[in-house]
């Protein structure tokens, strides 16, 4: 029988919570920044010990800004979509939803030219890289346009008007940034102008927040996902709710563990929603910044919380259930993983003699 180890890197699998500008690392920043002529006034220095803990949101939040400022043209974006992908093929993550955040770069100005970066340089860049990767590595990926929760209504209506010429490129909209404060109510009327364009809607919720940010994600803004949603655990009948529609939560223990939402991984609930029958999947959020891409993160949190090769294969076909692949790719992923969760369990073949 295949080891966990093993099982984890090898099993066919989609990430649907991962952030483009949290998959940006420091020698690529370098990299760019270089050729940009920029100088990093605050470089990275990642403490990478699996103990090590941001202090606070803004600890992370502040390089995470920095490191996106050499993004300044097409190419640039197209660089850092194209090398994340490239690493998701090596780990077999076969499609990723993600995650990109269009206020945190079209409120910035090139230095070089004094204009501002435009939505489309942006969203061309990633498409690009996008583009490339599925043709020399066969990965998909969606884009999820967020809405940055710490700034105004406003802004995020202004943010998606300058989207609407995009939306063929974008498959949803979701919600991030600081949590405690800033309740997915404060975006209803963005929410509700992108369903009436057809996009499926999603919001980070109950990460920092309580369990009652997830009940408005769900009522008010008619989401179909919640990011995180470690805090349904305070609330019973939202728990109950979440299993009984099936609604996917996209669960991040290392990140989690990093902003100190838990102290270790061994509390991060997600083998006991599992258990519960919840539709949770394991992702990385932020690779370049909380200790590990897919394949790290659910090695870490299958050690830390004794999880066994079929709590993996459930998180695994959790993963293609919630993307927003086709249902095709869906079927045909699936139908991939269980040979590989088959073959995982097959004892192995003696010698005859
Ligand atoms: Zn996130």
């Amino acid at each position: 029988m295949m080891d966990l180890h093993t099982f984890c890197r090898g099993c066919p699998m989609c990430e649907v919570h991962v952030h483009f500008e949290g998959t940006l690392e420091d020698n690529q920043a370098e990299l760019i920044a270089s050729r940009n002529d920029i100088k990093l006034t605050r470089p990275r220095i990642l403490d990478m010990r699996p103990g090590f803990q941001y202090s606070s949101l803004q600890d992370f939040l502040d390089p995470y800004y920095e490191a996106c400022s050499v993004l300044l043209y097409e190419n640039d974006f197209r660089d850092v979509a194209y090398e994340f992908l490239k690493k998701q093929s090596a780990g077999n993550v076969r499609h990723t939803d993600m995650f990109f955040d269009p206020q945190a770069h079209i409120s910035r100005t090139n230095p070089r030219t004094g204009r501002k970066i435009t939505f489309g340089t942006v969203i061309r860049g990633i498409r690009k890289g996008i583009k490339d990767a599925n043709r020399d590595f066969g990965v998909t990926c969606n884009l999820v346009m967020c809405i940055l929760r710490h700034l105004t209504e406003k802004d995020a209506l202004e943010c998606f008007a300058q989207a609407v010429p995009y939306l063929k490129w974008i498959t949803a909209l979701g919600l991030d940034s600081g949590e405690r404060g800033n309740p997915p109510r404060k975006f209803k009327r963005v929410f509700a102008l992108a369903r009436a364009c057809g996009l499926p809607v999603r919001a980070h919720a109950g990460e920092e927040g309580p369990a009652a940010y997830i009940w408005q994600t769900l009522k008010v803004l008619k989401g179909t996902i919640i990011d995180h949603g470690v805090a349904c655990v305070d609330d019973e009948a939202l728990m109950v709710y979440l299993r009984d529609n099936q609604i996917p939560l996209t669960m991040c223990s290392l990140s989690s563990l990093r902003l100190r939402v838990i102290n270790t991984l061994a509390q991060y609930p997600v083998g006991r929603l599992l258990l519960f029958g919840l539709l949770v999947t394991l992702n990385s959020d932020d690779p370049a910044y909380f200790g590990g891409y897919l394949k790290d993160v659910l090695i870490a949190t299958a050690e830390a919380q004794n999880l066994t090769i079929h709590d993996i294969y459930k998180l695994a076909r959790n993963s293609w259930l919630a993307s927003y692949c086709t249902d095709a790719q869906k079927s045909a992923g699936i139908a991939d993983l269980d040979d590989f969760y088959k073959l995982a369990l097959t004892p192995a073949l003696t010698a005859v003699a």
